[in-house]
This record gives C-alpha cells, structure tokens and sequence, in this order.
C-alpha cells in the first residue's frame, strides 16, 4: 500500500486511468471503421483489418495521438466524429474525490497524458476536471510519447518533480515500465480502464481497480 505521506507528486494519466476508456475503444474500434468503410466503399470488417493495421504500425508513436494525423491519413474529420459521441466521454468513480483529497493535503497533482490536446479540450469539456491539476501536460508538448524512456527525463526538467516522492498511475504497462526505468518510485496500473470490458491482468505492478482504494479517511 502507498502511503500519502510518502508522496508529494502525484502524475496522473487521463484515458482509462481517470477517465473511461470504453470511449475510446467505441471510437477506434467501431465508430472509425464505420465511417471508412462508408467512405472507402467496404465491408465494416475490412475496413477493421486495414485500420487495425494501420493503428499497430503507429503505436508508440506521437502519430498515434495526433488526431489530425488520422483525419488526414484516414480522409475522415477525427475531431469532428468525437464530438459526435462525446455523451459517451465518462469519469471512472471516485476519481473527484480523489482528486479532492490530494489537493486538500497539498500534493502537487499533474495529468499527463498522451492525448491530443484537442481530444484533451473535447474531454475537459464535458467533465470539467481541470482546476484540479497544477497544470495538465500532453506528449505532443513534450515531443515523445509516454512509452519513451526520454519521455520522463523531459518531463521531470518541465516539472521539477523529486521521483522518489512521486506517484504515477496509468493503465498502459508499456507506460508504467518506462517510469520505472526512470526511476518513478511509486507505480499504480490502473486495471479497470474500460468498465464495459474485463479488468486488464495484472503485469507485475500493484494494481488499482477503484479509486476508493486509495482514499485515506483523516
Ligand atoms: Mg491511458
């Protein structure tokens, strides 16, 4: 168990770590290959194939992020095609008062996240959680992605965090294994990303399913 007294940062990751991630799996894996294959002029499991493909071949990559990259690549308005659902951008429970107990003992709270910062706006906007965060970073202003090693040595020169005194949680492993090369002391894999789906297995790290768990009563 993390004690909040060893923590003085706490970095927070947004897409199924505080927020759903049935959002973004609906939104890749069903809403996207709809549209193409309108577009394209092919069956709903063709144009999953070619996107599937298409996605593997950019993970990892700040491309993956940038829907403005996909809306080209894909000839389909990304930003536009998430608006159309953003009634189904939810907030996983408890993470408010979560968010409120770290602010009430001071922590200093980041999110950073690998998200566009256009998604990041799409996303604030309908659940308004950004007066939590001394401030809310994306991998596009960092210049790599999380699953970068060089990611966090980028990120602590912005932030000025003491990594032996810092929190992350995150529910990508690739994530969770970089920060720990780095040395981020204390790791959380938040599993339960998508609550329409199983709990990822765990993968070596403590896992975190319900942010109630960590809410110290004082
Ligand atoms: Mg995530």
């Amino acid at each position: 168990m993390i004690r909040l007294s060893d923590i003085e940062c706490v970095l927070l990751d947004m897409d199924g770590t505080l927020l759903d991630k049935y959002f973004d799996d609906f939104f890749w894996e069903h809403l996207v290959p709809e549209r193409y294959a309108e577009k394209h002029n092919v069956s709903f499991w063709r144009a999953k194939e070619v996107l599937m493909a298409m996605y593997r071949a950019h993970e990892n990559t700040l491309n993956w992020t940038d829907i403005d990259f996909w809306s080209a690549e894909l000839d389909l308005d990304i930003p536009a095609l998430k608006e159309q659902i953003r009634h189904l951008i939810d907030i996983h429970p408890d993470v408010e008062d979560y968010l409120r107990m770290l602010r009430g003992h001071d922590k200093k709270v980041y999110m950073v996240t690998n998200a566009h910062y256009k998604v990041l706006d799409i996303k604030m906007k309908k659940i308004p959680l950004g007066h939590y965060f001394h401030r809310c970073i994306t991998s596009g202003e960092i210049g790599c992605p999380k699953e970068w090693p060089e990611f966090w040595q980028k990120l602590e020169n912005v932030l000025r965090f003491d990594k032996e005194r810092t929190l992350l949680i995150d529910d990508t492993v690739a994530v969770l294994r970089t920060a720990k090369q780095y040395g981020i002391r204390h790791l959380l894999h938040k599993i339960c990303a998508n609550s329409k789906t199983a709990a990822a297995a765990a993968d070596g790290f403590p896992v975190l399913c319900h942010f109630r768990d960590l809410i110290e009563e004082v």
